[in-house]
């Protein structure tokens, strides 16, 4: 696991950045944390560092579900903040999404915990302050890599 702090909206996009060249082609990213905690500003800076988009073209897809960007990696902004019941889940179509070759950035997403795959990556995002935020970012279970044949995280 890896922690950061950062001190403005511009340093955590510029960390989405960062992260975005560690993902492969396909991954699942839980974005988890309050209201205002910094979800979209890293997902932002997530769909800029993969070639997606520009962070100004990135908002919350709060009322609309799904955001696509890019192709090669396409890039699925999601948002689960207004589904209340896991039926209400099929309009959104995430069983598509999950089946592509695409990163798949999740607000919420930990609100429906069996959907994701074991080697989703989770990142824990909490206010420090107005203005600083605690962003911890957890590998999942990966498959049997030498890089990890202990099955931990
Ligand atoms: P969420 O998607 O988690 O609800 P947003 O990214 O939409 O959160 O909003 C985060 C808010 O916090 C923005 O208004 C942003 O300007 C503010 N903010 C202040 N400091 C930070 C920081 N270090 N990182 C991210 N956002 C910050
Ligand atoms: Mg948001």
């Amino acid at each position: 696991m890896s922690v950061y702090v950062t001190s403005s909206e511009e340093e955590t996009v510029a960390l989405g950045r960062r992260l975005a060249q560690e993902l492969p082609s396909r991954a699942v990213v839980l974005l988890i944390g309050d209201l205002g905690a910094g979800k979209t500003t890293l997902a932002k800076g997530i769909v800029d560092g993969l070639g997606a988009a520009a962070p100004e073209e990135v908002c919350s897809p709060t009322f609309t579900l799904v955001h696509e960007y890019g192709r090669r990696p396409k890039v699925y902004h999601v948002d689960l903040y207004r589904i209340g019941k896991a039926q209400e889940l099929e309009s959104v179509g995430l069983e598509e999404l999950l089946e592509q070759e695409a990163v798949l950035l999740v607000e919420w997403g930990e609100r429906f915990p069996h959907l994701w795959p074991p080697d989703r990556i989770e990142i824990h995002l909490r206010r420090l302050d107005d203005d600083r935020r605690e962003i911890k970012v957890k590998l999942g279970v990966r498959g049997h890599g030498p890089e990890n044949s202990s099955g931990r995280p």
